[in-house]
C-alpha cells in the first residue's frame, strides 16, 4: 500500500475517460476503482444496494466514527463520451479517500461508487436511490468533486423531474373518415403550446425552466396519429414550488387530452433531483484551504446567490448530510460543458494541476472532520438547526 502520486491519480483519470462508459453500464470503470481501493487496504462490496454498477469500500480505524464518504462518479454521457468530466470526479476522490485513510487515527473513511449521474439508464440518479436504500445511513459527512469552467464552493442548484407522457388517440384514415379519429399529436401540440403559454405566468424568482421535445408524433400524413410522446424536464430553484409546476403540467396533460379525445400515460423518468442544501460551515472551510493555494474561488455566499444553472443528484444527498462538493477549474470561464470543448479539457495536460490541488482541498478537508471535534460538531449544529 502506498499514497498515490500525481501520475497514478492522472493516469487513472485518463484510463476512465478512455472507457467513456455511460450510465447505468459503467462495469470496468468501476472494477478499476475497487481494484485500487482493494488495493490500497479498503474492503470493497459490489453490486452495492442492488445497483450493479454501484460499490462502497471502506477502511476503518479503532471506533469507526466519524464516517467521511467520497462520492465517485464515473459515467460518460451517451454519443460524446466523457464530456462532463466524471472521470476526474472518480479520480479526484478515490485518489483523496486513499490519501486520507493512511493518516486517520481513528473513524472511517468510505468512497461510495455512485453510478449515471447523467440519467442514462436503468439506474438514472443512482444517488437518490442508494439514499432510499440507506446507504448514508451510517455516514456522518458527505465529500465530493465536480470539474467546470471555474472554481467554487457552495454553489446552488436547480430541482429537476423529467417526465414522459404518451397520448394514445384512435387511427383512422385522414382523408376518407378523419371523423372517426382521435389524434395523438394533437394532444401532444396543445400541451406543448400550454406549456409555452404557462412560462408567462411563472414566479420570476423560482428559476423555472421547461425544456422539452416530442419524441414521437405519428407514422404517416394520412393516418390519423395514434400515438405521440412528449418529454419534458422541469426546473426550478425553489423545490416546493418545482412540485407545484409538476402538478400544474399534469393539469395541462389532463386537459388537453380531454380537448382531444385521448387518453395519456404520465411517467417520471428517474427520481426527483432536489435544491442543495449547502452547509456554509463545511463549504467555508473547503473554500479557505483553496484560497490558501492561492486558488481565485469567490465567497460562499457569493457562489450560494448565483443564479443556479444545473441539477444533479448530490443535491438530495446534501438534504440528509452535511455535504460539499468542489467545483474545480479544467476549462476558460464560459467553455460550454458537456461539449466537445470539455471532452477535450477532462484529459487534457491543463487538467493535471487542478486535479492535484482538489485531491489536497478534499484531503484536507476530511483530515479536519477527522481530527477537529469541535468543527465536526459546528457542522453538524448548522446542519441540524436546518
Ligand atoms: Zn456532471
Amino acid at each position: 500500500m502506498r499514497v498515490l502520486t500525481l501520475e497514478d491519480s492522472w493516469e487513472l483519470a485518463l484510463r476512465i475517460h478512455g472507457l467513456a462508459e455511460i450510465g447505468s453500464s459503467e462495469f470496468k470503470s468501476s472494477s478499476i476503482l475497487i481494484d485500487l481501493l482493494r488495493a490500497n487496504g479498503f474492503a470493497a462490496e459490489s453490486p452495492y444496494k442492488g445497483i450493479p454498477t454501484s460499490f462502497r469500500a471502506e477502511k476503518r480505524v479503532g471506533s469507526g466514527r466519524p464516517t467521511v464518504a467520497f462520492l465517485a462518479e464515473y459515467d460518460a454521457l451517451r454519443g460524446i463520451g466523457h464530456a462532463c468530466g466524471h472521470n476526474l470526479i472518480a479520480s479526484s476522490t478515490v485518489s483523496a479517500a486513499i490519501r486520507v485513510s493512511s493518516s486517520i487515527k481513528d473513524g472511517r473513511v468510505v468512497v461510495i461508487g455512485t453510478p449515471d449521474e447523467e440519467g442514462s439508464g436503468e439506474w438514472a440518479g443512482s444517488k437518490i436511490v442508494l439514499a432510499e436504500r440507506g446507504a448514508f445511513s451510517d455516514v456522518d459527512f458527505v465529500i465530493m468533486s465536480h470539474p467546470g469552467d471555474r472554481w467554487a464552493v457552495a454553489g446552488q442548484t436547480l430541482a429537476v423531474q423529467d417526465i414522459e407522457v404518451t397520448f394514445h388517440g384512435v387511427p383512422a384514415h385522414s382523408a376518407a373518415n378523419p371523423q372517426e379519429g382521435q389524434s395523438a399529436l394533437d394532444a401532444a401540440m396543445l400541451s406543448y403550446a400550454a406549456l409555452n403559454m404557462l412560462r408567462q405566468h411563472v414566479r420570476r424568482d423560482a428559476n423555472v425552466v421547461m425544456h422539452g421535445i416530442l419524441r414521437e408524433g405519428g407514422q404517416a400524413s394520412n393516418v390519423t396519429p395514434e400515438k405521440a410522446v412528449l418529454v419534458f424536464g422541469i426546473r426550478s430553484s425553489d423545490l416546493a414550488y418545482e412540485t407545484a409546476l409538476i402538478e400544474r403540467f399534469q393539469d395541462i396533460v389532463k386537459g388537453c387530452s380531454l380537448a382531444t379525445g385521448t387518453t395519456y400515460d404520465f411517467k417520471f423518468i428517474g427520481p426527483l433531483f432536489s435544491t442543495t442544501r449547502v452547509n456554509r460551515t463545511l463549504s467555508g472551510y473547503m473554500r479557505e484551504c483553496l484560497v490558501q493555494k492561492g486558488v481565485d474561488c469567490p465567497a460562499v455566499e457569493e457562489t450560494w446567490s448565483e443564479m443556479p444553472l444545473a441539477s444533479t443528484d448530490f443535491s438530495n444527498v446534501s438534504r440528509i448530510l452535511p455535504s460539499v462538493s468542489l467545483q474545480f477549474q479544467i476549462a476558460p470561464k464560459g467553455t460550454p460543458w458537456h461539449s466537445k470543448q470539455s471532452l477535450e479539457a477532462a484529459k487534457s495536460s491543463g487538467a493535471r494541476q487542478p486535479l492535484s490541488t482538489t485531491i489536497d482541498v478534499m484531503s484536507e478537508v476530511a483530515k479536519k472532520l477527522f481530527e477537529d471535534e469541535a468543527f465536526r460538531e459546528r457542522v453538524a449544529q448548522e446542519f441540524r438547526s436546518g
